[in-house]
């Protein structure tokens, strides 16, 4: 099963892909923990990702595009994935098809997580992530249980660069123009569903299995 989670930065797709990936036993794929990891390692790749990233900005699509199609070339990716924050980019999305249409593959569903932009804001304020093992936590709404420490691995919680007020707008409108598109691809091609992402995370995820089956 390859699924594709779309939805405004901070809707819960990092949160939900996780869930989906413990579940169905497929690799979670997320673009912006691979640049994390690669910022935190200090190599020329999270240099260049983070002058984007600092910015609110999207990383360029080539350097995104040969990231994402390395990984999913991994044999853990045989019986699928779930891909979380990948494609961001009409471009992105169309490399991916071509990609997959080579192997007489394809995304199966692209499930899109609907939150407000009011809520969004909201969200990313309270939004601590580790950027050891990539658990992402809420201060309010999803506490760690010792504040300000990683369940998983007990690493220290940070708030993210990206998720500082002035970026989050700037995040917001970067998504509205060039990714939100992609909900229009995705059904076009009738694999497109849609969620309510406003709703508790254990309720996001049940609406979610539902429609995986
Ligand atoms: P994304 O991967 O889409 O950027 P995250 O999964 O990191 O978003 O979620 C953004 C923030 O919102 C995190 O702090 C997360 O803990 C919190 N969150 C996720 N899902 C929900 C939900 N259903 N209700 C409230 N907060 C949520
Ligand atoms: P995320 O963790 O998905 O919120 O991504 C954090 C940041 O990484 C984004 O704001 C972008 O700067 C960059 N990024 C992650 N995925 C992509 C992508 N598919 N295309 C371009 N930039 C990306």
């Amino acid at each position: 099963m390859k699924i594709v989670m779309l939805g405004a930065p901070g809707a819960g797709k990092g949160t939900q892909a996780k869930m989906i990936a413990d579940k169905y036993q497929i690799p979670h794929i997320s673009t912006g923990d691979i640049f994390r990891a690669n910022i935190k390692d200090g190599t020329e790749l999270g240099k260049e990702a983070k002058s984007y990233m600092d910015k609110g900005q999207l990383v360029p699509d080539e350097l995104t595009v040969k990231i994402l199609l390395d990984r999913v070339a991994k044999d853990d990716c045989k019986n699928g994935y779930v891909l979380d924050g990948f494609p961001r980019t009409i471009p992105q999305a169309e490399v991916l098809e071509e990609a997959l249409n080579n192997l007489q593959d394809k995304i199966d569903y692209a499930v899109n997580v609907e939150v407000p932009d009011e809520n969004i804001v909201r969200r990313m304020g309270g939004r601590r992530a580790c950027l050891s093992c990539g658990a992402t936590y809420h201060i309010e709404h999803i506490p760690p249980k010792t504040e300000g420490i990683c369940d998983r691995c007990e690493k220290e919680l940070v708030l993210r660069d990206d998720d500082k007020p002035e970026t989050v707008q700037k995040r917001l409108d970067v998504y509205h123009e060039q990714t939100q598109p992609l909900i229009d691809f995705y059904n076009k091609r009738g694999v497109l569903k849609e969620v309510d992402g406003t709703v508790d995370m254990k309720e996001v995820f049940a609406a979610i299995v539902n429609i995986l089956g």
